[in-house]
């Protein structure tokens, strides 16, 4: 029986009960969302003796950050040519060291906090779909090399196997930077840590309403009204109307994962030897990794819809026939999860951070938010109490988007990204 929830909520020790009073009716700052962004923010508030009160219209964690891959990933969303041309050779520089520096700065909150989160570094693998894809990882290869001084290796269809079990790519970049992690571990770690650290954190507890009062804000929710000074919105794919400005600024976009049964050790093996995380070159990618207990998770915009319990099935459906593509040797093995959640994306593909019209925000990851996240989360809080904190993100344009108020991107949309993978 296919289950149509996150394979990582059943493997997450449950929460103890954080919520430890009613909802007070002031505080220093209310953050709105409980994923790595609100929560890492939450912890250094509270540690900076911040009074400050997290709210979450679900459970602790309910978004992106428990049901995604757990790649943690070098790099932005855009590739280091792309990057240098948007951006010039400078600034390229400056955000390529963003993505490692924020690689380090979960790294050291997972052991100073001591999270249980399976974190390892086994390095990311790209695979080319086309030639003319690895052609330019080659490319990316010296320009990561001469620019960033950021080694990567490369590796010919013909001697893939020891890194990936199929000859369904074209040859692979290896990046032995990147780790993994078990996500809804971490975002449940991260709470812990947020709570313990004097944070207040209220699930089923939505942000109905934000409105301007005196010198601050009065947020409201069915449980009651909080007056704060500082509010930071912390919602990203899942941003609504309780922030209408922010949602009309980024677009929200469904992502997919299905997971496979227990794999026998020799098989998983044979399909991922080094266990590294994976992704390919596709603009309609694929993204897969084992689990601990040797699943394959596999998933990829199998829908550009907002995902409903219609489109998680068709997509499961979707990504199992291009997984058997992929590695034909499990055609016959069962896909025992299918889930999907939310991610945000921006018109230049960068995240934003910062502040508008006084609401402080961090959002727009795309698929690289685990490091990204809790970093910003982490970086933002420091700068909403007077301290420094880094934040390039900042001086970029945050406009509303043309046409759009915070509903499904257009399949259309769907349809030109698939285009281009056929014919480029
Ligand atoms: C399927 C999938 C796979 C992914 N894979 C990867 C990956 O492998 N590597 C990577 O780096 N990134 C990946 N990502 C992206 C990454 O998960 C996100 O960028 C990151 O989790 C964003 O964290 P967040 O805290 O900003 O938002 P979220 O974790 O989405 O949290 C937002 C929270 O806000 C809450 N909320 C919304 N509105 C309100 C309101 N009005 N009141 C109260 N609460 C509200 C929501 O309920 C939600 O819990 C993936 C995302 C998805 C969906």
């Amino acid at each position: 029986m296919l289950k149509e929830t996150p394979y990582w909520w059943d493997n997450a020790p449950v929460l103890p009960n954080l919520v430890i009073r009613s909802l007070p009716d002031q505080a220093d700052v209310v953050i709105v969302g409980s994923g790595y962004t609100g929560l890492s923010a939450a912890r250094v508030l509270a540690l900076r003796g911040v009074d400050v009160v997290v709210l979450e219209k679900e459970t602790f964690g309910w978004g992106a950050s428990s049901r995604n891959g757990g790649q943690v990933l070098t790099g932005l969303k855009l590739g280091p040519s792309a990057l240098i041309k948007q951006v010039g050779l400078t600034r390229a520089k400056e955000l390529h060291a963003l993505s490692l520096a924020s690689i380090q700065y979960l790294e050291d909150l997972i052991a100073e906090e001591n999270i249980g989160c399976e974190y390892t570094r086994p390095g990311h693998i790209e695979a080319a779909w086309k030639n003319s894809h690895f052609a330019h990882y080659r490319r990316e290869q010296e320009v990561l090399a001469r620019e960033f001084n950021h080694p990567v290796t490369l590796i010919d269809r013909e001697a893939q196997s020891c890194e990936l079990g199929t000859t369904y790519y074209r040859g692979l970049l290896i990046d032995e930077r990147s780790g993994a992690l078990h996500p809804a571990r971490f975002v449940r770690g991260l709470a812990i840590c947020a709570s313990g650290s004097g944070a207040l954190l209220f699930e089923k507890t939505p942000a109905t309403k934000i409105m301007r009062a005196g010198t601050g804000y009065a947020v409201v929710t069915p449980q009651g009204t909080i007056r704060v000074e500082n509010i930071l919105i912390a919602t990203n794919g899942y941003t609504d109307n309780a922030a209408r400005e922010i949602c009309q600024r980024v677009f929200s976009l469904g992502s997919y994962i299905v997971a496979t049964e227990p794999l026998p050790a020799d098989v998983a093996e044979k399909l991922i030897p080094r266990r590294r995380v994976v992704f390919d070159s596709k603009r309609y990618l694929y993204y897969f990794r084992l689990s601990a207990d040797n699943r394959l998770l596999f998933g990829g915009r199998a829908d550009y819809r907002p995902p409903t319990p219609h489109s998680t099935r068709k997509s499961a459906e979707i990504l199992r026939r291009g997984m058997v593509q992929i590695f034909p040797e499990l055609k016959d093995v069962k896909i025992e999860y299918a889930w999907s959640g939310n991610i945000s994306l921006t018109r230049d593909s960068f995240p934003r951070a910062g502040q508008f019209e006084g609401l402080y925000y961090a959002l727009g990851y795309g698929g690289h938010g685990v490091a990204m996240a809790t970093y910003l989360g982490g970086q933002l809080a420091n700068i909403m109490c007077g301290a420094p904190g880094k934040n390039p993100f900042q001086d970029l344009p945050f406009d509303p988007l043309p046409f759009y108020y915070g509903k499904p991107f257009l399949p259309l949309g769907a349809l030109y990204y698939k285009l281009l993978d056929v014919i480029r």
